[in-house]
């Protein structure tokens, strides 16, 4: 199997089955529902490992949960620990609802914090960090690989570092020089102690440390979103390498999603969480979306893209409700995916394919078997379906609406056909 590997700008050749293949994924950030985006990362690398397993590997995932961040501390002043621990709970419980099972770890960083003192301290003995006012940075001159995977170095008027711009520059040796330690302030709720005194960890010092701690100093796959290139991956591996661990083998970063269209700004405001996306398309609506576009590429997400997903799935739920036809050969399947993970491709296969058995186990992999389930509707919906065909049939077009609004707040469709009507879970 090849990926597509960021710091070598080509696809590289994982090791032959059974691997192992252990992974990394930059988990969220947690200080509001996550974002529909957000979810992109989970879903690919759950996928990933679904197919690394189907293939004869030992893969292991691990996906950590950003926990202490000035992000959440800016969220929430005075109780950060409490919103943090919410919003863990709210992206486990929006993340489940995807029906993909978990990562096998979710470390957090507020449980990694001994860990993550001691990488610090090995750096400082290094002479490649320095502790200024109670905070520790990193010294970024004294890493000569620095850049090698964002082709960027830090000095440019780029440098930019959204969720860590409150460090205090006027204690760095150099403006390059990013924060592994941070000094307590004034309305912090969290802190630990240290060598260097009260305080919490820089975020990508938290990823260095808790890959090590589960992994082991060299893994096979790093992965997280285009945006975590610079500089938050970048200062992984200064850490990481710095301390004289190989790190990750190879890096995957997955495209951005980008809101497009005035109807969806309007109607769910610029952040569209996963939660109201599985709300409003479905759960195989929200995962056959993600099939759409390689891993790699930006996805546009729009009310039509949405629908589009919707229409495809119920075009998969018709070949289930028609005869089953021998067709499809599973190794072109297994070619698409093997190269690069290359989900269009694969899903415009399964959209030929006929023979129920077969694409049902292929849809398992992407946590799409429900579509093989013509599940029964609950009689208090088919006696809402009943009555309304009764009104269709007097011609009271009005009840016959409302009655199909109650249907659906059930969640199902009703559909009229020739001979009557049919249920469809939404
Ligand atoms: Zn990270």
């Amino acid at each position: 199997m090849r990926l597509y590997d960021t710091l070598t700008r080509r696809k590289q050749e994982l090791p032959p089955p059974p691997g192992p293949i252990r992974m990394y994924f930059c988990g969220p950030t947690v200080y509001q529902r996550i974002h529909i985006g957000n979810a992109r990362p989970f879903v690919i690398s759950m996928w990933l490992k679904r197919w690394l397993e189907r293939s004869g590997y030992r893969a292991t995932l691990v996906e950590n949960i950003t926990d202490i961040n000035d992000k959440i501390y800016n969220a929430a002043p005075g109780r950060s620990a409490e919103l943090a621990a919410q919003a863990s709970h709210w992206y486990v419980e929006d993340t489940d609802r995807l029906g993909l099972g978990r990562p096998d770890h979710e470390p957090k960083a507020s449980e990694t914090v001994p860990g993550i003192v001691a990488l610090i301290e090995e750096l400082i003995a290094r002479g490649l960090a320095y502790a200024a006012g109670g905070d520790v940075y990193y010294r970024v001159d004294r890493f000569s690989e620095y850049g090698a995977l964002s082709g960027r170095e830090g000095n440019d008027d780029s440098y930019r570092n959204p969720s860590e711009e409150e460090e205090q520059s006027s204690l760095k040796e150099n403006p390059r020089d990013f924060a592994l330690w941070k000094a307590h302030k004034e309305g912090e709720d969290t802190w630990w102690e240290s060598p260097w005194g009260r305080g919490r960890p820089g975020w990508h010092i938290e990823c260095s440390a808790m890959a090590e701690k589960l992994l082991g100093p060299a893994f096979e796959i790093h992965g997280g979103g285009l945006d975590l290139v610079f500089p938050h991956h970048e200062n992984e591996i200064a850490q990481s390498r710095g301390a004289g661990r190989e790190f990750a083998r190879l890096w995957m970063h997955n495209g951005m999603l980008q809101l497009a269209g005035e109807k969806m700004s309007k109607s769910l405001g610029n952040i569209v969480s996963l939660q109201a996306a599985i709300e409003r398309w479905g759960r195989e609506a929200v995962i056959l979306y993600f099939m759409t576009a390689r891993w790699r590429a930006p996805m546009d997400l729009s009310d039509d893209v949405m629908e589009q997903a919707r229409a495809e799935v119920e075009t998969f739920r018709n070949v289930f409700r028609a005869p089953s036809e021998p067709h499809g050969d599973w190794r072109d399947f297994a070619a698409a995916l093997d190269d690069d993970f290359n989900t269009p491709e694969a899903l415009a296969l399964l959209h030929r394919w006929r023979d129920h058995d077969q694409l049902r186990d292929a849809l398992d992999l992407f946590g799409l078997a429900s579509l093989a389930e013509d599940k029964p509707a609950p009689a208090d919906v088919i006696q809402l379906a009943e009555q309304r065909r009764q009104a269709r049939v007097r011609r009271e077009y009005g009840e016959s609406d409302a009655l199909r609004e109650a249907i659906e707040a059930q969640g199902w469709e009703v559909r009229d056909v020739e001979d009557g009507y049919q249920l469809v879970p939404k």
